[in-house]
Order: C-alpha cells, then sequence, then structure tokens
C-alpha cells in the first residue's frame, strides 16, 4: 500500500480522498518538527508539502521510496526541485487555481495602504474618532495613478486586470517581455530603474529566485517616488526587510503592504511599530474554494500518478 505523508491539516476530507492509501495526516494547524518529518517520509511514495515545509537533499536522500512532492502552493522555493528531479522525484505546485483570489488580496493591500483603512479603523476603535474634519486620514488615490508590476505572469496579469477598473497606467518590468499579456492587459514594459522611478504603486507578484531575491534594497527604495506604496505578495526575501523599515520610518516612500516576509513567521520589529505599513500573515490564497481547490488538486495529482502513472499536468 502505498504511504501518502500529508505535513499539515487542509480545509478538505483527505482521509476520505486518499482511502486506499497508508495515510500519515498531521491532522493539525501547525507544521511538522523537522525530526517527525524526517521520519514519517522515510518510507513515504508521495508526500503533501506545505511552503513552510524544507524539502531538501537530506529529506529527499532520507525518503528511498518517494516518487511525487506535490507542494501545497505555486511557489516552490521550499523544495530542491533540480535535487528531487535529479533522483527522479516528480515536484508539482498548485498553479492557476489560486492565481484570481492572490491578485485580489494584492489589490485589498493596495487600496488598504492607499486609503489607510487598517489605520483608520485602529483609531475608530480606539474612542478617537471624535467627528469629520477636511484632514482625517487623507490618502491617494488609485485611480489613472501609474501601477508597476513586478512579476508580469498569472498572478500579476490577473492584478492588471484588477487595475484597469480604475483606468490605472499598467506597467511592468522583467527578464522578458510578455506579448500575450500586455495586449490582454494594455500594459507597457519599462526597464526596471524607469520602472522604479516612475510608479506611484509597486507590486511585487514575482517568484522567489536567484534572480529576485533583495531586489528592492535602500538603493531602490531611494530611487522611487516620495509618494509611492510597496506591496509585496510574491515571497519575503525579494525585500531586504530592514531597508523597508528604514524606507517607511524616514518617509523615503509612502507605505506599504505586506503578505509576506523575509524570515517567515517572524516579521521585523520595526515594522510592527509603523503606522504607514498594513501586515497580513501570508493569507493571499486563503479563500475557502481556493484552498479547497489547492487541495483536491494535490490529492488527484498523487492519486493519478501512483495509480495511472498520469504525468501531472502541474509538473514544476
Ligand atoms: P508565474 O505565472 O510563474 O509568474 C511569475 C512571473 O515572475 C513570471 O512572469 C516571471 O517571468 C516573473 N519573474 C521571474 N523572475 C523575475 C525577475 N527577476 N524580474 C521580474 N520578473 C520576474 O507565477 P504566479 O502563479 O503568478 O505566482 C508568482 C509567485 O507568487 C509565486 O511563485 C509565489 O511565490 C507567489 N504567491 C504568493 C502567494 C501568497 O499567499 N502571498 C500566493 C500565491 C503565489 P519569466 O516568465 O520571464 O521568468
Amino acid at each position: 500500500m502505498n504511504k501518502v505523508v500529508v505535513t499539515q491539516k487542509l480545509p478538505y476530507p483527505v482521509v476520505e480522498k486518499l482511502s486506499g492509501y497508508n495515510i500519515f495526516y498531521n491532522d493539525k494547524d501547525t507544521q511538522m518538527d523537522r525530526n517527525e518529518l524526517l521520519m514519517q517520509t522515510t518510507d513515504a511514495d508521495a508526500i503533501v508539502s506545505m511552503l513552510s515545509d524544507r524539502i531538501d537533499k537530506e529529506l529527499i536522500d532520507n525518503a528511498k521510496k518517494l516518487k511525487i512532492i506535490v507542494n501545497y502552493a505555486v511557489g516552490f522555493n521550499n523544495i530542491d526541485v533540480v535535487y528531487a528531479k535529479e533522483k527522479g522525484i516528480v515536484v508539482c505546485n498548485t498553479p492557476h487555481i489560486l492565481t484570481e483570489t492572490t491578485a485580489e488580496l494584492a489589490f485589498a493591500l493596495m487600496i488598504s495602504v492607499a486609503r489607510r483603512v487598517v489605520e483608520a479603523d485602529r483609531f475608530t476603535r480606539g474612542g478617537r474618532f471624535k467627528g469629520w474634519t477636511p484632514n482625517l486620514f487623507l490618502g491617494t488615490d488609485l485611480y489613472r495613478k501609474r501601477v508597476g508590476i513586478f512579476g508580469f505572469g498569472r498572478i500579476g496579469q490577473a492584478f492588471a486586470r484588477c487595475c484597469r477598473g480604475f483606468e490605472m497606467d499598467i506597467v511592468y518590468t522583467g527578464k522578458s517581455r510578455k506579448f500575450d499579456g500586455e495586449l490582454l492587459t494594455n500594459a507597457k514594459y519599462l526597464p526596471f530603474e524607469e520602472f522604479v522611478s516612475t510608479s506611484d504603486f509597486i507590486v511585487v507578484t514575482a517568484p522567489l529566485n536567484e534572480s529576485t531575491r533583495y531586489t528592492f534594497t535602500i538603493d531602490t527604495f531611494k530611487k522611487m517616488k516620495r509618494d509611492a506604496i510597496f506591496i509585496n505578495v510574491g515571497r519575503g526575501p525579494i525585500v531586504k526587510e530592514s531597508d523597508l523599515a528604514f524606507a517607511l520610518k524616514n518617509h523615503l516612500i509612502r507605505g506599504a503592504g505586506l503578505d509576506v516576509y523575509e524570515n517567515e513567521p517572524e516579521v521585523h520589529p520595526e515594522l510592527i511599530d509603523l503606522e504607514n505599513v498594513v501586515l497580513l500573515p501570508h493569507i493571499g490564497s486563503a479563500t475557502e474554494d481556493t484552498r479547497y481547490n489547492m487541495a483536491d488538486l494535490c490529492i488527484r495529482s498523487i492519486r493519478n500518478f501512483l495509480e495511472k502513472g498520469e504525468r501531472p499536468w502541474n509538473e514544476v
């Protein structure tokens, strides 16, 4: 009987959908301890991993029967994909099904920072609202402003579609032009320097890889407009968090909205004290429908591969 390890509790009937398998299901909302993960995967044929699980050489070497790893995320920077493939292990993720959900969260962050929604909520709950005044919580408009998208792939382009409703001037940058995306969203390609210095909003929807790591440091923040708003729903280490905190504290930029962090789940302590940043706990794909569909894709990928030898369409 094939063994499947599911490393964390999913909003999905895992046991029922994996009937006929030997299942190790960590039916808890907490990450598996490293030793337990190594122990349980020793004789596993398949793993459903979370983005917080480190699937590295040690684990792969230890899991002698492992045939397929399915990451419950679209990002897969937690997995040594090159090594897994060398060992003949199939690695999958959950692309497409979380695209619109994550783009919507990026948009929610952008509008929250622009209109100071969270700060104003804290103010009202704190009993400080003493009546309407012309200067209370002045924000900035989205309408017809320039929005720069760093990572113009599935999520970046879905985000661009949201921005069209606000008649925003959409620009993007990157290693290559995305002609289809340009046609579908009316976005313009800009070289990085011009992208950084002319955007009113910069939104990161890129994966973490060696070309994106620490793209946004103090040098980049200094080149941005003083009124710029920075949003990150990609991955934390694309940004040097201490530099962002410095930029926000010293008003080099207007504000920021973050869903991801350099050393998750830690958040740079200086960010916690700042009013001009909205901080979310990595909930980009967190809707009931999407999280169910992600789990369903993971389980179907494993079953189809192990039972019918079907190569998953979502292999990375
Ligand atoms: P995707 O379709 O592969 O898009 C990624 C885009 O980033 C591609 O267009 C890629 O361009 C671009 N890119 C890569 N390196 C770049 C660089 N150095 N400079 C500029 N652009 C670069 O992936 P996706 O489905 O949109 O997901 C993107 C990322 O979002 C995931 O990898 C994950 O880290 C993150 N994410 C976060 C959450 C969350 O909960 N916050 C949820 C889902 C996803 P090329 O094609 O030219 O390489």
